[in-house]
C-alpha cells in the first residue's frame, strides 16, 4: 500500500539585494508574496541577498527590515543571509566542476564589449565564449599566477546534458492576486539564449543564478513570485535545478511598475521611498491596502507588458 502523497505546504519569499532602500514596487512584491502564503495556509520566509560585497550595505540590510516591518510584512522564521551560506555555493560550484560544466574566465568586461560581434540575448550581451576555447594548461597556468576569474557555465554542454525542460508559470490576473487557481503554463527553456553566464563572479563568490536557485531549494520555496525582469532568469534557475537535482517550484512574474516619467521604478528614486512615504506622513495601512488593491501612489503604475 503507498502512503498517501503529502498535501504539499506552500512556501513563497521575499529575497530583497541590500543595495538601497525599498521603492513602493519592493513593498507590493512582498505584500503580494506574504498574502499568497497567508492565503495558503503557507510560510513567507524573507531572505537577503548580501554576496555582491560591493554593492550590499549592512545599513541597508537595516533599512529594508525596517521598511518592511513599517508597511506590515511579517516573515515566518529566522531571515536568512545569503552571506551566511557561502560554503553551500562553493560546495555546489564543485559539483557543477566536476560534472566538467564549468570553465575559468578571465575576460574584463571591456573584452567583452569589444566583442562587438556579441549577440544579444535577454538579459543583454551574450559571453562569446571567448575562454571556453582556452587549453587546460592554460587555464591552469593563468590561475596558478593569480589572474583574478570568473567560473562560467558552459551552456552547450549543460543543455545537453538535461535535454528539453520546463518550469511552470503561473499568471498574474490582473486582479494583482496570484493563487495556487491561477492557470499554470509549462514554459520550455532556452537555455542557450543566455550563452555561458557566469556562477562565480571575481569579485563574488557566487552569482545570483546559483545562489538564488540553491537558496530557493534549501529554504523549501513552493511558489517565486518575483518582478517581470527576471523572467529570462528563470530558464536559467531551470537549468540549474536539473543538474543539482534540486526540486523546481512554480514560478510567477509580475508587472513592474513605473513612475510618473514612465521609467521603471529604481532604487535611485529616493523620492517613492517606502522610507520617504513614511517620512512624509503616509499611514501604512492605508498604503498596504491601496498596494494590494492595485491602486499606486503618485503617479505610479503597472508597466504594460
Ligand atoms: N535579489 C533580487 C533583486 O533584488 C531578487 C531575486 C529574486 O526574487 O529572485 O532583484
Amino acid at each position: 500500500m503507498t502512503e498517501p502523497a503529502a498535501p504539499q505546504h506552500m512556501v513563497t519569499r521575499f529575497a530583497p539585494s541590500p543595495t538601497g532602500r525599498l521603492h513602493v514596487g519592493h513593498g507590493w512584491s512582498a505584500l503580494l508574496a506574504m498574502d499568497m502564503a497567508r492565503a495558503a495556509g503557507g510560510q513567507f520566509r524573507l531572505r537577503i541577498e548580501d554576496i555582491d560585497g560591493t554593492r550590499s550595505r549592512p545599513e541597508h540590510v537595516a533599512g529594508i527590515v525596517e521598511d518592511l516591518r513599517w508597511l506590515g510584512v511579517a516573515w515566518d522564521g529566522e531571515i536568512v543571509f545569503q552571506s551566511q551560506r557561502l560554503d553551500r555555493y562553493a560546495a555546489a560550484l564543485d559539483q557543477l566542476r566536476g560534472l566538467g560544466l564549468l570553465y575559468p574566465c578571465f575576460c574584463t568586461r571591456a573584452d567583452i564589449q569589444a566583442s562587438l560581434t556579441a549577440p544579444h540575448g535577454p538579459e543583454g550581451p551574450v559571453y562569446p565564449g571567448t575562454c571556453r576555447a582556452l587549453s587546460a594548461a592554460e587555464r591552469a597556468q593563468r590561475i596558478a599566477a593569480g589572474e583574478a576569474h570568473a567560473w562560467r557555465i558552459d551552456m552547450g554542454k549543460a543543455a545537453a546534458r538535461v535535454g528539453t525542460l520546463k518550469w511552470a508559470a503561473l499568471s498574474f490576473s490582473e486582479g494583482q492576486r496570484a493563487s495556487t487557481g491561477s492557470v499554470r503554463t509549462e514554459i520550455v527553456i532556452d537555455p542557450l539564449a543566455h550563452g555561458d553566464v557566469v556562477l562565480a563572479r571575481k569579485d563574488a563568490p557566487a552569482s545570483y543564478h546559483l545562489s538564488c536557485t540553491l537558496d530557493d531549494a534549501a529554504m523549501g520555496v513552493t511558489h517565486v513570485l518575483r518582478g517581470d525582469d527576471l523572467r529570462g532568469a528563470t530558464d536559467i534557475h531551470r537549468l540549474l535545478q536539473a543538474l543539482l537535482d534540486l526540486p523546481s517550484p512554480a514560478y510567477i512574474h509580475h508587472p513592474l511598475l513605473v513612475g510618473p516619467d514612465g521609467r521603471r521604478l529604481a532604487k535611485r528614486d529616493g523620492s517613492i521611498g517606502l522610507a520617504e512615504l513614511r517620512a512624509q506622513g503616509m499611514a501604512a495601512e492605508r498604503l498596504a491596502d491601496d498596494l494590494r488593491a492595485g491602486r499606486f501612489p503618485i503617479g505610479i503604475a503597472l508597466a504594460s507588458a
